[in-house]
């Protein structure tokens, strides 16, 4: 109990301020890089709150930068704070706050594309996935370009229960360019419904709990983010593999103002096109001429299974690509 009353109370001593830290170690943002930093505190701090209660949490920070985040956390209470950055610029100011609360934080000189979490913090935080989330947070300002391809990883992640989600339903919190963060927790029949619209909300609780404006970021990027909270669900919406969701779901958005049969129909090769398309969507039980934004994810989850069964019957069936066969064509008639 004492140990965990003081985890709870503890507070970063007096620091130069996080534009101090940039001018001392000169680290004047890459702009090829898309680095934008946070330099208010006020605000880094309502960012981490939106995470949750953090007390006695293990977290990982992706990107840290000059720090502004790295410190809302630390004072949150965390038990460990483990950060992984790419650019070494940062290492010595982050090695400042490190010594300035000695014993929590971890700093990690790496991609987090590539770095592996799944044996960073210890076993005993591992829970069932169907049990309360484990205590353990991913939280994360990355440049837009790495936030997009990285929660397409993580997302199929958590539909194997591997790497972060080892621990259980890992909690993250990341910001996005605001129309992506937008397209993520878009509803039913909304302009901004999609691909990832879909694929994130068939695993996970998606919430866009916040947006940050351009001009709190320095230097101002172009457009301003979105910070989406995602709570990976005890039982996905989609019971079927990862690839064959993100299949069906990409070729149902292949043409947004469509009528669905139209992108779903590339799941079969031309010659069985109208036939499959129409057995797809009888059995799914799915109106052929909804548009792509008015599928719910359990008119998905529907074309999910029914899609699975005739690639079960049909062993070829998955590998189908359109644009393969397209390319073939235009080959033989070149
Ligand atoms: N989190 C800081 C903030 O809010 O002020 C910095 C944000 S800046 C947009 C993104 C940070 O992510 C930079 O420090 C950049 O060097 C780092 N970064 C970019 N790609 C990365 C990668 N693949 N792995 C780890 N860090 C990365």
């Amino acid at each position: 109990m004492a140990s965990s009353r003081t985890l709870g109370t503890f507070r970063l001593p007096p620091l130069p301020t996080i534009r101090e830290i940039i001018k001392l170690f000169r680290l004047q943002a890459v702009k090829q890089l898309s680095q934008n930093f946070l330099l208010d505190l006020r605000l880094t701090d309502k960012i981490v709150r939106k995470a949750g209660n953090l007390t006695n949490a293990y977290v990982y920070e992706v990107g840290p930068g000059p720090g502004g985040i790295t410190r809302s956390i630390l004072n949150a209470g965390v038990a460990e704070l483990l950060v992984v950055e790419k650019d070494s610029r940062f290492i010595p100011g982050l090695q400042m706050l490190s010594d300035a609360a000695p014993g929590k934080l971890r700093i990690v000189h790496g991609d987090v594309l590539t770095f592996k979490i799944e044996r960073a913090f210890p076993e005993s935080l591992k829970r069932q996935w169907e049990d309360d989330p484990p205590n353990v947070h991913i939280i994360g300002n990355l440049p837009f370009s790495v936030s997009t391809p990285l929660i397409i990883k993580w997302l199929e992640n958590v539909s194997q229960r591997n790497g972060p989600f080892t621990y259980g339903r890992t909690r993250m919190m990341l910001t996005f360019q605001k129309e992506v963060a937008e397209r993520l927790t878009a509803t039913t029949g909304s302009k901004q419904r999609s691909r990832l619209s879909i694929m994130a909300q068939y695993l996970c609780d998606v919430q866009h709990i916040l947006t940050i404006p351009g001009q709190a970021f320095v230097p101002k990027p172009e457009v301003d983010s979105g910070v989406v909270h995602f709570t990976p669900l005890p039982r996905p919406r989609i019971e079927q593999p990862f690839k064959l969701v993100e299949k069906v779901v990409q070729n149902a958005f292949q043409f947004r103002r469509k009528y669905c049969h139209r992108g779903l129909g590339m799941l079969f090769p031309e010659a069985q096109r109208l036939e499959s398309t129409g057995k797809l969507l009888e059995s799914a039980d799915v109106d052929p001429t909804l548009r792509p934004t008015q599928l719910t994810v359990s008119h998905f989850k529907s074309l999910c299974d029914v899609y699975r069964k005739m690639c079960d019957e049909d062993p070829h069936l998955f590998a189908y690509n359109f644009r393969e066969e397209l390319r073939q064509k235009s080959e033989k008639r070149g």
